[in-house]
């Protein structure tokens, strides 16, 4: 069964943390939609950081200033390279995408009016409903939903009759971390721009199983997490168009983002640190690119060849077990699989699992409006890696099957 392309063995040597025990039993984690496990190599380049070069980074005429500073562009750089993005100055360092959609949203104030529409699609993450309804309170903007159906898809023509010059910003995750659908964000794009609308995609999900190629779509801005895909946490990255960072005003002030200051006036650094005041994650950074490196050795064909066969492998096996009810059946999804055994709440299967050693999240995936259009409390969520195994699987569905003997 195992793809023959990945070689799981090693990989999983790769990540020290697969090696320890949770409540005498050997960890299963599948948890990784909320945050990935690091490798070794990642680690490493964390402690040689701290060991070797800490310091303050584009200000100092020191040594290791310059050293943590070529470290911390050239991550840049590996950002850049590996999501297809024009520049450099395009790729702002940001603590996660919750950060980066604030700082966008934030942006819009002065340029959106009373009657503007902002649509979104009915399957985000709070990260990208909040600072939207924020924006809307700030400016008189109305938020509308793109609908989906039962499978957990968006109705594409519902939305393409919701487009018109009203339209100013749309905002869609690409992967939805509380179902696994892969949104067609390539459609959105072209459908918005037709009617003068920004696009933002939420890419935290989708960074860690798709490269998503960023001229190729076209997208106005796209956010991600580096602590879902392999990297620390508090670091992510906003790529903003050129036209649009120039665009926005400033988020925070500070330092680093300024060309001059004085009591009467400031005027701000060129992009990216217009962006990006006061001191930056400078080892999170680094740590991100470190990232990139260790998923495309792998190879991202590979990771997504692999996932997709767990997640099928997993998706029949648990629908075996007689009670169990998926959510998020879209015909293109990956590596998320939500579920209930009717007549259980969630979070008792959550805390069964979690006795055997199985880490799963549970609860609503900060994704509330999609519990609410299921009306269901919540779902017990597996979310797969590519260092997760069929065994693995196997164990899940049994703890599952013997939460369900012990609670029904
Ligand atoms: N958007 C999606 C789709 C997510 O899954 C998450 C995290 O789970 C976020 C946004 C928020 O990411 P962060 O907490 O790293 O800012």
């Amino acid at each position: 069964m195992i793809d023959s392309k990945i070689d799981i063995l090693k990989i999983r040597k790769d990540f020290p943390i697969l090696n320890r025990e949770v409540n005498g039993k050997p960890l299963v984690y599948f948890d990784n939609a909320a945050t990935s496990q690091t490798p070794q190599q990642v680690i490493d380049v964390i402690v040689d950081y701290y060991e070797n070069y800490n310091a303050n980074i584009h200000r100092g005429v020191h040594s290791l200033s310059q050293e943590a500073t070529d470290a911390y562009e050239n991550a840049r750089e590996k950002i850049r390279n590996h999501f297809n993005i024009a520049h450099a100055h395009e790729v702002i360092f940001t603590s996660g995408t919750t950060h980066g959609i604030n700082l966008v949203a934030n942006g819009f104030t002065g340029l959106l009016k009373k009657g503007d529409e902002i649509l979104v699609s009915a399957m985000e993450h709070h990260s990208n409903i909040v600072p939207w309804q924020m924006l809307c309170e700030r400016t008189g903007a109305v938020l509308r939903i793109i609908p989906m159906n039962r499978e957990g898809e968006l109705i594409m023509e519902v939305f393409h009759d919701m487009l018109s010059e009203k339209v100013k910003l749309v905002f869609c995750n690409h992967i939805s971390n509380a179902l696994g659908t892969i949104n067609p964000i390539k459609e959105i794009i072209d459908a918005a721009h037709k009617v003068g609308a920004a696009v933002l995609v939420d890419g935290a999900q989708a960074a860690p199983h798709i490269k998503a190629d960023l001229q190729d779509l076209d997208v106005d801005f796209y956010t991600v997490s580096a602590h879902k895909m392999c990297g620390p946490t508090g670091i992510g990255m906003l790529y903003g168009k050129s036209e649009w960072l120039k665009t926005l005003p400033p988020y925070q002030g500070g330092g680093e983002m300024i060309a001059e200051v004085t009591f009467e006036k400031t005027t701000y650094a060129d992009l990216p640190h217009k962006f990006e005041a006061g001191t930056p994650n400078v080892c999170g950074g680094i740590a991100f690119g470190a990232a990139l490196d260790y998923m495309n050795a792998i190879g991202f064909e590979q990771i997504a060849a692999y996932e997709n066969e767990l997640l099928q492998y997993a998706t029949s096996e648990l629908m075996k077990i007689e009670g169990l009810v998926i959510y998020g059946t879209a015909k293109e999804k990956t590596s998320v699989i939500s579920f209930n055994i009717k007549g259980i709440h969630p979070y008792d299967i959550g805390t069964i699992l979690d006795k055997l050693g199985i880490a799963v999240r549970t609860g609503h995936h900060c994704a509330q409006p999609i519990m609410d259009f299921y009306q269901i409390p919540g779902t017990v969520r597996a979310s797969l890696s590519f260092y997760n195994t069929h065994e693995e699987i196997d164990k899940l569905v049994a703890a599952v099957e013997k939460a369900r003997n012990m609670l029904l």
